[in-house]
């Protein structure tokens, strides 16, 4: 089971086996998502089973501790919860994943990538409990609308998804130090553009991620 992990060259690592220990890492926490994006290897049968990012269990959050016994926690810049699903599914393991490395270093960055829809996923305003604990969110924006958001992503929550999603966004920077929501290059000059009139519209800075 792969728990901690870095990306080289299009390639995943898992942590233990990299020669070189990098600066930024990821946690795996589950393969779970509300969403089934058109773009998403996860959704392919094969990616799934031959993946080294599928997890056949979800480890605990004993065994992600364990994982993290391992390491200093001065050579990482960023710990990353960014699984091959949707990280906030496990909300409250990534709390107490959190409590346990902010306590071992106060000041290790913290970050979540998300498809922004925990609140939907808990039913229950989250945002708050991230104070503290969680340095940046990291939301796909994905699109400029809730129609086009919705034939992309394919959430199981339909055409509401897209103005929850912004919603947690505004949430989340009251409650967090850096918020950011990122595109990838591919969607065209157009839709970057539309785009970042809405995450201006919400006082949220935009990133264009290169397409993998
Ligand atoms: S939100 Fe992320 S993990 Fe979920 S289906 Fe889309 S790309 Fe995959």
């Amino acid at each position: 089971m792969v728990i901690l992990y870095t990306y080289n060259n299009g390639n995943y690592i898992n942590l233990k086996d990299a020669e070189i220990k990098p600066k930024n890492i990821y946690v795996n926490l589950t393969n779970k998502c509300p969403c089934a994006c058109t773009f998403c290897l996860r959704n392919t049968k094969e990616m799934a089973e031959t993946n080294s990012l599928w997890l056949k269990t979800e480890p605990t959050v004993e065994e992600i501790i364990e994982e993290f016994e391992e390491y200093d926690l001065n050579q990482f810049n960023e710990i990353i919860f960014c699984g091959f699903g949707e990280p906030l599914t496990r909300l409250e393991a990534i709390l107490e994943v959190a409590k346990y490395l902010k306590n071992r270093r106060k000041d290790i960055k913290l970050r979540v990538n998300t498809n922004g829809l925990a609140d939907l996923i808990h039913k229950k305003e989250t945002a708050p409990l991230l104070k503290g604990l969680i340095d940046t969110v990291s939301i796909s924006l994905n699109a400029s609308n809730a129609e086009e958001f919705l034939r992309l992503t394919r959430n199981k929550f339909g055409i509401e998804a897209y103005d929850a999603m912004l919603k947690y966004a505004v949430s989340c920077k009251e409650c967090v130090s850096n918020v950011v929501m990122t595109v990838v290059d591919c969607i065209g000059q157009e839709e970057i553009d539309a785009c970042k009139v809405v995450c201006d519209s919400i006082g949220i800075p935009l990133r264009v991620r290169a397409f993998e």
